[in-house]
C-alpha cells in the first residue's frame, strides 16, 4: 500500500517549501488511493511549540491536504526510539560513546591537520580484539549507531535517480543524545518503519542523511522506502527562498489575499510539470501525479506567475465566496462590510484583480471614504473642468430611478452642454469619488454607489 508522509519541524509556520512537499506527499498518496500521515517532529523540544503545530496544521486545511493519520507526536513515542535503541545496543549494532566535547574537537582538529576528512573515529566503537577505555565518571553517553565501515549505500531516488556513497564516507552517527532524546535520523526512521510509509518525499537538504538512514533500515531489518529529494526553490533573486526576501509561510499567502486553489496549483508547478498544463485542480493534479516529471533543477519562484494563476481562481471561483473572503479582506483594515453589500460588486473588478486583497483595494471606495492625493486633484480637477463637475452633480441628483442607463444619460448631457469629451470629465469624477483616476466603465462603477455618496463626493470640491 502506497503510504506517504510529511514530517514537519514546529518550531514555525508551514514553509512554503514544506507545502511543496506536503502537495506533492499528499498527491502520490491520493493518486495511488494509498494513505497521507501528519507527523509532527518535535523532538527539538527548546524551539517546537503547539502554536506551531496548529498553524502548519491550519495551513494544510487551506490547502486541502487531507490526512489520514496524526498528527503524530515523535515526543509521545520515546519509549519507543528506546525499546530500539536498546535492542541495536544489544545486537551490537549500537554503542554508547563517552567521548565529551572537548575531546571530540581535539580529535577533529588533529584530523584537520593530517588533511582527514572529520569523522568520528570510532573510538568508543566496540570491535573484536579492541580494548575500550573505561568510562569517564560522571559523563553521560550519547549512542552512536555502528555504521558499515565498508560497502557501498545505493538507492534509485525518486526524483535525482541513482545515487551511491561509500560507507567510509560516513561515520557512526549519534542516534541518541546524552538526555535519551533520539536525533532526527534515528527517529525518523523508525517512525518511516513503524507508520510503513513506502515512499519518502522531502527537500534536498536531507539528501545526505539518507544513507544513514537506509544503514538503519538495514540494522533494523525493515523494509526501505522509496526516497525522493525536491529540489530547494530560489527567490526570485536566486537565493534560496527565506523569510528576509519575502513571505515563505503559506498562511502569509492566505492573509495577503490569495486563494487556496491558486496557491496549490502554483505550488504544483514548482518542480513537477504536466505537459503544457499551467492551470488545473487539485483533482486533476491528483490524477496526473504519479511521481514523474519531477524536476531536478532549482525551482525559481515567481510571483508574477503565482500572482497569474491565483488571478484566474479569483475570476473562477463562486462569487458569494469571493465576496465574503472580501468581507474579511475589509474588515482586517478596519472597514465593516457584508456579503450581500459586496457580492453584486465583485463581477465589475474581478477580471482585474490578482488577490482577493487587490479586489477589496477596489471595493474599499464603497465602504469607506476616499483620499485622493492633492497631486491627483489639481492635476485632474482643474478650474476649467469645476463648473462641469457642478453641473453633472445637479442632473446626477434629479436621477430619480438610479441605473447605470440613467447615470449615462446624465454624463452624456452634461458632457455637451459643456462641449466636454468623455474622459475630460470621467477622469476627474473618478479621482472625487473613487479616489483613483482609472477604472472600469464610470456609469457602471457609480451604479454601485448610493446616490447620496456620489453627490457628496461631488460636491466635496
Ligand atoms: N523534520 C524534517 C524537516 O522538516 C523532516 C525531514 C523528512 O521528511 O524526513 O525537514
Amino acid at each position: 500500500k502506497i503510504r506517504t508522509r510529511i514530517a514537519p519541524s514546529p518550531t514555525g509556520f508551514l514553509h512554503l517549501g514544506t507545502a511543496r512537499t506536503a502537495l506533492y506527499s499528499w498527491a502520490y498518496a491520493r493518486h495511488h488511493g494509498g494513505e497521507f500521515v501528519l507527523r509532527i517532529e518535535d523532538t527539538d523540544v527548546a524551539r517546537s511549540t503547539q502554536d506551531s503545530v496548529d498553524q502548519i496544521i491550519a495551513a494544510m486545511n487551506w490547502l486541502g491536504l487531507s490526512y489520514d493519520e496524526g498528527p503524530i507526536y515523535q515526543m509521545q513515542r520515546l519509549d519507543r526510539y528506546q525499546a530500539v535503541i536498546d535492542q541495536l545496543i544489544a545486537q551490537g549494532k549500537a554503542y554508547r560513546c563517552y567521548a565529551t566535547p572537548e575531546e571530540l574537537t581535539e580529535m577533529r582538529e588533529a584530523q584537520k591537520v593530517r588533511g582527514e576528512k572529520t569523522l568520528y573515529d570510532r573510538r568508543w566503537r566496540p570491535e573484536p580484539g579492541k580494548v575500550l577505555p573505561t568510562p569517564p565518571e560522571g559523563v553521560k553517553p550519547v549512542v552512536r549507531f555502528a555504521n558499515p565501515v565498508e560497502g557501498d549505500v545505493t538507492w534509485d531516488d525518486v526524483v535525482k535517480g541513482p545515487i551511491t556513497i561509500n560507507n567510509r564516507e560516513i561515520d557512526d552517527l549519534i542516534i541518541a543524545r546524552t538526555d535519551g532524546v533520539p536525533t532526527y535520523n534515528f527517529a525518523v526512521v523508525v517512525d518511516d518503519w513503524d507508520m510503513r510509509i513506502s515512499h519518502v518525499f522531502r527537500g534536498d537538504e536531507h539528501v545526505n542523511n539518507t544513507p544513514w538512514q537506509i544503514n538503519i533500515f538495514n540494522a533494523l531489518g525493515a523494509p526501505l522506502p522509496s526516497f525522493g529529494h525536491l529540489p530547494i526553490i530560489l527567490g526570485d533573486d536566486g537565493l534560496k527562498l527565506s523569510k528576509r526576501r519575502g513571505a515563505v509561510s503559506v498562511m502569509d499567502y492566505a492573509a495577503n489575499g490569495y486563494l487556496p486553489e491558486g496557491m496549490l496549483n502554483y505550488l504544483a508547478r514548482l518542480g513537477w510539470s504536466h505537459g503544457d498544463d499551467e492551470l488545473f485542480s487539485a483533482e486533476q493534479m491528483v490524477s496526473w501525479f504519479d511521481g514523474t516529471h519531477l524536476s531536478k533543477s532549482p525551482a525559481q519562484w515567481d510571483p508574477a506567475k503565482l500572482d497569474w494563476v491565483n488571478g484566474h481562481y479569483v475570476k473562477q471561483i463562486d462569487e458569494g465566496r469571493l465576496a465574503a473572503l472580501v468581507v474579511e479582506q475589509l474588515a482586517a483594515k478596519g472597514i465593516a462590510a457584508t456579503a450581500a453589500q459586496v457580492q453584486p460588486k465583485v463581477g465589475l473588478f474581478k477580471d482585474r484583480c490578482a488577490t482577493v486583497a487587490a479586489l477589496s483595494d477596489w471595493l474599499s471606495m464603497y465602504f469607506a471614504p476616499v483620499a485622493p492625493s492633492a497631486d491627483e486633484v489639481a492635476m485632474h480637477v482643474t478650474e476649467a473642468v469645476r463648473p462641469a463637475i457642478t453641473a453633472l452633480s445637479s442632473r446626477l441628483g434629479a436621477v430619480t430611478e438610479w441605473n447605470k442607463v440613467n447615470i449615462q444619460q446624465a454624463l452624456k448631457e452634461t458632457l455637451s452642454a459643456a462641449g466636454l469629451k468623455m474622459p475630460q470629465l470621467a477622469v476627474p469624477v473618478r479621482v472625487l469619488v473613487c479616489g483613483r483616476a482609472q477604472t472600469p466603465s464610470l456609469d457602471a462603477v457609480l451604479e454601485h454607489f448610493d446616490q447620496k455618496k456620489v453627490l457628496e463626493r461631488l460636491q466635496s470640491l
